[in-house]
């Protein structure tokens, strides 16, 4: 049975569409129809984003309303959130073929931790201080709510991700129009049937998704918009920020990434293949964060190549909804497609494949590619340079650290990274010289108290932490007369 909405969510209100256009969404496993929902095209954009601007500019609305009373809403969107996670997970995995046992803890848990950090974070923030002022009388500094916000996301940790953004705009008194990407369209309207169970206020949140790049892309010009949150690809993330730099329109970007984990010589190997699956092939290498340059110490290069691709060799591949599978389906025939010619680009220049670089034997249905692993890889080839947003590793030597130091700094990229070794010292003396929004010592475990981002093509701005919510807040001075 086939999960098929009719309506979509604008104004607060299972709204009809303004065509007869829909998206279907598939199983990345079995390749059949899961649902469908209707495509939002431009006059639905416009419907959202006046929902979302009347809501915002209403002078006794949600902007308006006490951090307080904003933080007991964005409690019971957690709570009912939490009342449907199990069903949320699933849709996940069945679109995008994350293992079950992943969705059901990240996806199925993140997106209401979110929402508990960001409603205690504004309950105990103040909105504004007043300083005495340097030349006469005070200055009250507010932390306004930056207004109408267009959130894009992508399909890979679609509920997460979309959370990184809802959480913190909302609870900055923000209004939003959120676009989900087009493969997970069937979780993201679990998000509207959430936010209307817990009577977000009417356009507080909209969801208009939308086929292609047409409905994003009016969202991102659109006269009614204030900022743009976007999480996707860095060529979507440059074209959106061209818009953006001519509208002078806030934006932030969380883009794509090519990240290092550097193996430093004294590590213990068994430590580290057991923390080096969690960094490179979680979600099947579609995570933008993950380490899929493994630089090795050219001293136990082989070691670290064979115990690789033995633990590569262990990895149950299988149906995303079974709780034994830790690799599933890539989320479309298009990414699996995109996988294999690197694959393919891998072998031409040179790269040798220890294990994988196949579809797996006994799956006739679904868009899976075995786990691979490239030894004798330069950090110059394509595989090693590129972001391939699949489970390919590449494994290069390094000569000492100072080599490992300058080969993770020659990526186009800069948002994770990891540092492996028994001197947790040195590990983080290392880790502090990478050019990246984050990095982990031996691990690589994201905290949503501090900011996540990138640096160089992988991004602009922050997410998560206290600076995830100043994205959504501009500072106002207020001059007074005399000091309070
Ligand atoms: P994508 O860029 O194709 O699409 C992302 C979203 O943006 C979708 O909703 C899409 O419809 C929309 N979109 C695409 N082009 C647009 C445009 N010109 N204007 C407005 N909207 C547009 O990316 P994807 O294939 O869905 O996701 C994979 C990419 O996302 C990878 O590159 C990955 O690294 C990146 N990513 C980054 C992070 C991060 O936090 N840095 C997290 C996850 C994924």
């Amino acid at each position: 049975m086939t999960v098929d909405y009719t309506a979509l969510y604008i104004g607060g209100a299972w709204t009809a569409p303004s065509s007869d256009r829909r998206i279907e969404a598939f199983s990345a496993s079995t390749e059949e129809l899961l649902g469908s929902v209707p495509a939002a095209t431009e006059t639905d954009v416009d419907a959202a984003v006046a929902a979302a601007r009347a809501a915002f500019d209403d002078p006794r609305g949600w902007s308006t309303w006490a951090p307080e009373r904003r933080a007991e809403v964005l409690d019971r969107f957690a709570a009912e959130l939490a009342g449907r996670s199990d069903e949320i997970a699933r849709r996940v995995s069945s679109q995008n073929g994350m293992p079950i046992r992943f969705a059901k803890v990240v996806e199925g848990g993140v997106p209401g931790a979110m929402l508990r950090y960001y409603a205690d974070l504004v309950r105990t923030h103040p909105e504004f201080e007043v300083r005495p002022s340097l030349v006469v009388g005070s200055t009250e500094v507010r932390r306004d709510p930056i207004g109408v916000v267009g959130a894009i996301v992508p399909w890979n940790f679609p509920q997460t991700l979309a959370f990184f953004k809802l959480a913190p705009a909302l609870a900055a008194g923000c209004t939003v129009v959120m676009k989900p990407s087009s493969e997970t369209v069937l979780d993201a309207m679990m998000i509207a049937e959430a936010a209307a169970a817990a009577e977000l206020p009417a356009g507080v949140l909209n969801i208009v998704p939308g086929a292609g790049r047409t409905a994003g892309a009016h969202l991102v010009a659109h006269p009614g918009v204030d900022k743009i949150a976007f999480t996707g690809s860095t060529d979507a993330g440059r074209s959106i920020a061209e818009t953006c730099g001519r509208l002078l329109r806030p934006v932030t970007l969380e883009l794509g990434g090519k990240s290092a984990a550097i193996i430093l010589d004294d590590a213990d190997l068994a430590t580290t293949l057991q923390g080096l699956f969690a960094v490179s092939l979680m979600n099947q290498g579609q995570s933008c964060y993950i380490c899929t340059r493994i630089l090795a110490p050219r001293g136990r290069y082989s070691e670290i190549v064979d115990g690789l691709s033995d633990l590569v060799r262990t990895l149950r591949i299988g149906d995303p909804l079974d709780r034994s599978t830790v690799i599933g389906p890539l989320a479309t025939a298009r990414q699996r497609d995109i996988v294999e010619s690197y694959i393919a680009k891998g072998l031409a220049e040179g790269g040798r494949i220890t294990v994988g670089g196949s579809r797996p034997a006994g799956f006739d249905r679904g868009w899976y590619v075995e786990p691979t692993v490239f030894a004798d890889v330069s950090n110059d080839a394509t595989i090693a340079r590129e972001e391939i947003f699949g489970p390919v590793l590449s494994v290069i030597p390094f000569d000492d650290d100072e080599d490992a130091l300058h080969m993770a700094n020659d990526s186009a990229y800069g948002l994770g990274g990891t540092v492996w070794t028994t001197d947790l010292e040195r590990g983080a003396a290392l880790a502090r010289r990478v050019q990246t929004g984050s990095i982990g010592v031996n691990g690589y475990t994201m905290d949503h108290g501090a900011p996540f981002g990138g640096v160089k093509d992988s991004g602009l701005g922050r997410e998560l932490g206290p600076e995830g919510l100043s994205a959504y807040q501009q500072y106002k001075s207020v001059y007074l007369p005399r000091s309070s």
